[in-house]
């Protein structure tokens, strides 16, 4: 028989966390799925200093303590892929890797992982001197010299995170104003191992011995790096959504209402996956909290 749950999580970011905590506190059956580490982006991230009452926290810190809170509650967590989901009258199957679950609700919290530049040696170099997250890779470069590629936020505090391992930080975007706080671009500068260019984009990655070696930018010029990092953006992780009919076909996030309900009964969606205007701690959080909120609402 398919084991049963009141609501089941797909996601254990922020958002997902967030739900659990507010749900299984009200006394629901909840189960969380993740098919890598609780936390999400948040592991990846080296420094959180805008998550009000919170001063300084480095991101692993943070996901860990939230993890902690759930476990406390005894909240279970399933560590395995969801690779699909199915909608019947009165229930919904997650099927994972390893076996098909029901629950009455499903929240979608899915967030979104890091987009690439899609170019040449890409794929190759790829844990070779290519690399999306500073916190797990950075160390590898202590003493040498990388690049970091992107203009937001992300960039930006990445950058000067690599600049306190590393010998040289070229930090390399293709605007010449940054996506981020006038206080973080003000630190970047402050930073003498970091040089800027701009407007350029990288073009092509040239590997020696199997592992990167020099860059090429768009403008002709070449770097040689022993590592790079690429902060471009984000794409949602809604794929195995979209027979369901939720994920938008032109921006491929879900599709929700204010009550963050998709247009399946019982399906909702929050945080990251979620086409919105700020993609933070703060509002993945909050989005966790309204749906399940939410949910209990739905259930007096
Ligand atoms: C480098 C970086 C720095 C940042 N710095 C800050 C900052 O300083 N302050 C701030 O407020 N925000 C920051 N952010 C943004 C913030 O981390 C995110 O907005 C927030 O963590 C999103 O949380 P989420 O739960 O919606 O999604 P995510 O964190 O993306 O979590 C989604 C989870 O779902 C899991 N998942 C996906 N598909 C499946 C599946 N099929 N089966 C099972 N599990 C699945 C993933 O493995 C992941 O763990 C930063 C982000 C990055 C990348």
């Amino acid at each position: 028989m398919n084991k049963e749950y009141h609501t089941i999580i797909i996601g254990a970011g922020v958002a997902g966390m967030t739900a659990a905590l507010y749900l299984k506190r009200a006394g629901i059956n909840v189960l969380l799925i993740e098919k890598e580490a609780p936390g999400g982006q948040v592991i990846k991230t080296a420094k959180i200093e805008n998550y009000p009452g919170i001063i300084e926290i480095e991101g692993p810190e943070l996901a860990m303590k939230m993890y902690k809170q759930l476990t406390n509650l005894e909240v279970p967590f399933l560590f395995d892929e969801v690779q699909s989901v199915e909608k019947h009258e009165s229930e919904i199957n997650v099927i994972t890797s390893q076996e098909k679950l029901t629950c009455h609700n499903l929240i979608i919290a899915t967030g979104r992982t890091p987009r690439k530049l899609g170019i040449e040696n890409e794929e190759k170099l790829t844990g070779k001197g290519i690399s999306w997250c500073a916190i797990c890779d950075g160390p590898l470069y202590r003493n040498k010299d990388v690049a970091v590629i992107g203009g937001g936020r992300a960039a930006v505090e990445e950058a000067i995170y690599l600049s306190k391992l590393c010998n040289k930080v070229t930090l390399i975007h293709r605007k010449d104003n940054f996506r981020a706080e006038n206080t973080l671009v003000e630190e970047l500068k402050s930073h003498d191992n970091i040089e800027v260019i701009t407007p350029d984009t990288v073009v092509e990655f040239i590997p020696k011995e199997g592992k990167l070696d020099k860059l090429v930018l768009e403008s002709g010029r070449q770097l040689s790096v022993d590592g790079c990092f690429e902060f471009i953006g984000q794409v949602p992780m809604t794929e195995i959504f979209r027979p369901l009919g939720i994920v938008n076909p032109i921006t491929h996030y879900i599709d929700v209402d204010q009550n963050l309900r998709t247009v399946i009964p019982n399906i909702y969606a929050c945080g990251d996956c979620l086409d919105k205007e700020l993609y933070q701690i703060v509002t993945a959080c909050s989005e966790g909290a309204i749906v399940a909120d939410h949910i209990l609402k739905e259930d007096n």
